[in-house]
């Protein structure tokens, strides 16, 4: 069971919990449980199984919880779980899935109409019987609407990409072990990076496909065999999520490594490409068009590329987005890499909604070899996260400058924390907190988490202005997009594009696995008109800050370089930077 499972479990279990109206604070433990399990990185299954650690021995798991997790990593159900399922009706659970429909709203639904399925639940707001219900209105109506079709949708039900990860990392290690392959690797959209990932592709390197295949079926996790041949094996796993083996030899596993890795697209102009060199390329190699010998090329990516003319192509980069022209000009970007992230500038502490205090997100930095963070917590709209006010931010910021003084006093300190707020934009306009405040703060993220629903000029101008607010250093999650759960907001991205890199304030690329907003074709969007990225984990806890990874691949997506994104510049180069935009904000 990954990571994300165990997640996803005791989400379940709160949301039954709460439909039946159950201890508020039960419903909460089981929700934080589900929070700190999705933000650890490395595989609960691996502690579990080393002789010489314990679940216990990570932040925030408790005797209690590392039974309930040890109990599902053995495959066995949750006691509870089992429970609530056969006291809830089926339908609850279809309805909790849809966004914006919480346990509470889900039930009186249930209970006030004839709602038996989700069809039901869009009949009933095309009849306008669910605007009357309390807390409901018709633009809640016309929202759960459009979400319906939304969730219905087959390309919302993909993978994340982390949670693919974990799969595939889980994968390699097991196949990696099997005497008969020489070499193992995944391909697909996984490999590209792509925030959703439909199946797993994985190709070995073997004379023996036969063994390898069988070394697949006997992986702990393996479902059902879908299919099987001489050289291509393909099961269900975690998830359900399809696994498909090919095994090819040597001489063809670069020519198959690029082939399964994709895009379509990509592939589509390269074979083009080839054809007009009276070449053709498929997934065993290069040969001559007009049946003459066989190019020698195929045992490597680079040979495949190399065929063409061109360079090797980095796989992020490959979907036919004009890459192949870049990279016959010798113009392919030197794509960020995640060792060149030296800063972190948004994440949350205790303070608000946080799991870590500030002290320990510090020592996490540290540990993580960052050489600044910015702490950037909640104000005080965000009611549900016990937002800051004036008066609670400022005593934080006394925390943060007696932090930055003890780790100085041993010379050169080993990270630098910023004062930092995420402030909200509100909904009638203006942010949260005052400008004499906000002008105090060394880094403050602006973020728009009310009134989605509003119009386009609507959200548009509350974000235009906080891009032309002096103090505001950077956009947070510009789009408010949940991948697979919600769509971005209406907003004119080309007239935020384009304040931002007047003004020099920065749009971030959110990390976290959700999110990853902005997405990888509005980054590229943002990086030609000028604008400076921020690519910042927005953690919830220490193991938060470990979502970077996220980040930067879609970074890389975008084609983004280094010397684009705020936090790889050193400590002084970021602190340039910050005086460079606080000078723009007061000379204009
Ligand atoms: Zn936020
Ligand atoms: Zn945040």
């Amino acid at each position: 069971m990954t990571n994300a499972e165990i997640a996803a479990v005791f989400d379940h279990v709160a949301d039954l919990l709460e439909y039946q109206g159950g201890n508020v604070f039960r419903v909460r433990a089981y929700r934080n449980a589900a929070r700190l399990v999705k933000g650890t990185v490395e595989p609960l299954a691996k502690i579990c199984q080393s002789a010489d650690r314990s679940l216990t021995d990570l932040e925030g798991i408790g005797s209690d919880l590392a039974a309930k997790i040890e109990t599902l990593l053995s495959g066995q159900p949750l006691p509870l779980l089992k429970q609530l399922e056969s006291e809830v009706p089926q339908v609850a659970f279809d309805l909790m899935r849809v966004p914006g429909l919480g346990p509470k709203k889900a039930k009186l639904l249930v209970d006030s109409l004839t709602i038996e399925s989700l069809d039901d639940l869009a009949d009933a707001c095309r009849e306008e019987r669910v605007r009357d219900l309390k807390g409901f209105g018709a633009k809640t109506e016309a929202t759960i609407l459009a979400n319906l079709a939304f969730a219905q949708d087959p390309e919302h039900n993909r993978l994340l990409w982390n949670e693919a990860d974990e799969i595939v990392q889980e994968l390699l290690v097991w196949m990696r072990q099997c005497p008969a392959a020489q070499r193992v690797e995944a391909a697909g959209s996984w490999r590209r990076g792509r925030e959703t990932v439909g199946d797993i592709d994985l190709l070995a390197e073997s004379n023996e496909p036969t063994l390898v295949m069988d070394r697949l079926v006997a992986w702990e996790s393996a479902g059902d065999v879908m299919l099987r041949g001489e050289t291509k094996t393909s099961i269900r796993g975690p998830r359900d999520v399809q696994i498909d083996l090919r095994v090819v030899r040597r001489e063809s596993f670069g020519a198959a490594w690029q082939y399964f890795t994709g895009s379509k697209e990509h592939n589509v102009r390269l074979r083009s490409r080839a054809r007009d060199r009276g070449l053709s390329i498929n997934e065993y190699g290069v040969t001559q068009l007009d049946g003459g010998a066989v190019a020698s090329a195929g045992a490597t990516e680079e040979e495949i590329y190399a065929a063409v003319g061109l360079p090797w192509i980095p796989p992020e980069l490959r979907e036919g987005r004009g890459e192949i022209e870049r990279a016959e000009a010798d113009r392919l970007p030197e794509l960020i890499t995640l060792d060149d992230i030296r800063g972190d500038l948004h994440m949350h502490t205790t303070a608000t909604d946080g799991e870590a205090t500030l002290s320990e997100m510090a020592a996490a930095a540290i540990e993580r070899g960052l050489s600044y963070i910015a702490i950037t917590d909640h104000s005080k709209r965000v009611t549900m996260a016990h937002g800051l006010d004036a008066r609670r931010l400022r005593k934080q910021w006394r925390e943060i400058d007696k932090l930055n003084e003890s780790l100085a006093s041993g010379g050169k300190p080993p990270v630098v924390v910023f004062k930092g707020i995420e402030v909200d934009m509100l909904e009638k306009g203006g942010l949260d907190l005052p400008d004499d405040l906000l002008a105090e703060a060394d880094w403050v993220v602006a973020s728009l988490h009310y009134g989605q629903q509003q119009s386009r000029e609507r959200i548009t101008s509350r974000i235009l202005e906080a891009i032309h607010h002096p103090a505001v250093s950077c956009i947070g999650h510009p789009t408010g997009r949940l991948i697979n759960r919600r769509p971005a907001y209406e907003v004119d991205m080309q007239q935020v594009i384009e304040a931002a890199a007047v003004t020099g304030t920065c749009l971030e690329i959110n990390a976290n696995p959700w999110r990853l907003d902005l997405d990888d074709v509005l980054a590229a969007a943002a990086k030609r008109a000028g604008v400076t990225l921020a690519i910042s984990t927005d953690a919830h806890s220490t193991r938060g800050l470990d979502l970077m990874q996220c980040g930067v691949i879609q970074a890389r997506r975008a084609g983004l370089e280094a010397k684009d994104v705020a936090n790889t510049r050193t400590l002084t180069g970021f602190r340039r930077l910050l005086a460079k935009k606080r000078a723009a904000s007061n000379s204009s």
